[in-house]
């Protein structure tokens, strides 16, 4: 499973980086995600997945 983040869509709202601070990280410039582990594995699947589902502009997406 990999993570895709489309910078163009993130809004910066940092729900990601809240959800699971392994995972993602918040440019210091423009708020943007930036993705520190695209395929992660064991627990932090799961955190990915609801990643995804909190994100409120849709710039999050898993591809198998
Ligand atoms: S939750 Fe979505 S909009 Fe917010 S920083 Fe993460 S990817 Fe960007």
């Amino acid at each position: 499973m990999k993570i895709i983040a489309d910078t163009g869509k993130c809004v910066g709202a940092g729900q990601c980086v809240l959800t699971e601070p392994a995972l993602f990280d918040q440019s210091e410039e423009d708020g943007t995600v930036i993705v520190l582990n695209a395929e992660p594995d064991g627990d932090l699947v799961e955190k990915a997945r609801e990643a995804v589902h909190v994100c409120p502009s849709q710039a999050l997406s898993l591809e198998d």
